[in-house]
């Protein structure tokens, strides 16, 4: 049976780059129905909610959501689009995975990393209380129940996908009893899978060790804002922004999405690299077990890539999206 999911189209440069998705997901024969929704500042003035309760209904029903990127007003007191989605879901895990392009020029080759960030605590979910004028505290939660069911993804991951390590990243030195928890928690899970190997590292020996040698990592796991700013560092590894795919997975419910915001500095002019969305979208359909379709955009993509006649200007073409785009669609 054709599988219906939802479709958050967003803001910025989210609506260039659905579009481009949805019309390649047509063309390689994706079986699929979709509920398409306007989110966002834009959906906030006109119609005076960020995420209409029609669209809220119809991921509660389909259960799978391809999100394009949202901006959260600034100053408004609004709660962040993606914390509110990550949380109202539990969509706990966000899985990142970072892949060298031979095609892709960059100053890194063999890169193949995957970053399993914790989704729903840690400083991230933005718990601030104004204590006086001048201070504030923020607080950082870490909990035995959130670390542990994100741990031990990474390593049944590893352990399906035949994957040698996994490294917990943290600060533990400092934060000796919320980052000392979660890494405490992760060495009492790895007992149980003595055929990977685990080990640990401080965050910022972590960013320095992945630019100076990023072929030593394999699967990564850690708490939220580490997770977020790390991976924004391995996107950098492969190419950048454009290129960094994520899922967003929960027991209930999937969300895919691309790592990147909406770019308000690009949006509306065509040059959007729509590549990280669509790797979302693939990943999707490999949870929906349409592996065949994902594989063919997939290799389409390596095509257009590696000719490298096609691209966008954030990998030094001079393409317009949409013109990516109809290369992609001409090599399915
Ligand atoms: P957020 O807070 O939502 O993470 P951000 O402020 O980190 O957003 P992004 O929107 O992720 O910012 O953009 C960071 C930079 O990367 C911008 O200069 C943007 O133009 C560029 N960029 C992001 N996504 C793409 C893309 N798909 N194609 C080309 N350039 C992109
Ligand atoms: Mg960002």
């Amino acid at each position: 049976m054709t599988k219906t999911i939802t479709v958050f189209k967003g803001d910025g440069i989210g609506p260039e780059i659905t579009d481009a998705v949805l019309k390649i997901l047509d063309k390689a024969g994706a079986d699929l129905n979709y509920e398409i929704f306007n989110v966002g500042a834009k959906e906030y003035e006109t119609n005076g909610k960020l995420i209409p309760d029609e669209a809220f209904a119809s991921f509660d029903k389909n259960k799978v959501l391809l999100k394009s990127p949202i901006t959260t007003p600034i100053g408004k007191g609004f709660r962040s689009l993606n914390v509110t989605l990550r949380k109202k879901y539990d969509l706990y895990a966000n899985i990142r995975p970072a892949k060298s392009n031979n095609a892709v020029k960059t100053a890194f080759k063999d890169v193949d990393l995957i970053v399993f960030r914790e989704n729903t605590e840690d400083l991230y979910v933005g718990v601030e209380e104004q204590i006086d004028e001048n201070t504030v505290h923020a607080t950082k939660i870490i909990t035995r129940h959130a670390s542990e069911r994100i741990i031990k993804d990474a390593f049944e991951y590893a352990k399906a996908h035949n994957r040698k390590k996994v490294t917990c990243v943290h600060k533990a030195n400092i934060l000796k009893m919320s980052d000392g928890l979660f890494l405490n928690i992760f060495y009492d899970i790895a007992k149980n899978y003595p055929e990977i190997e685990a080990n640990d590292k401080i965050v910022d020996n972590t960013c320095m060790q992945l630019v100076m040698n990023p072929q030593q990592f394999d699967i990564m796991v850690m708490p939220n804002l580490y997770g977020d700013i790390v991976s924004d560092l391995t996107s950098g590894l492969i190419g950048g922004l454009g290129l960094l795919p994520s899922s967003n997975l929960g027991k209930d419910y999937a969300m895919f999405e691309a790592v990147h915001g909406s770019a308000p500095d690009i949006a509306g002019k065509h040059i959007a690299n729509p590549t990280a969305l669509l790797w979302s979208a693939c990943m999707m359909l490999e949870y929906l077990g349409q592996n065949d379709v994902a594989s063919k955009i997939r290799n389409a993509v390596d095509e257009v890539l590696n000719e490298g006649t096609t691209l966008t200007p954030d990998l030094h073409g001079t393409a317009t999206t949409e013109a990516y785009c109809d290369a992609i669609i001409a090599k399915l």
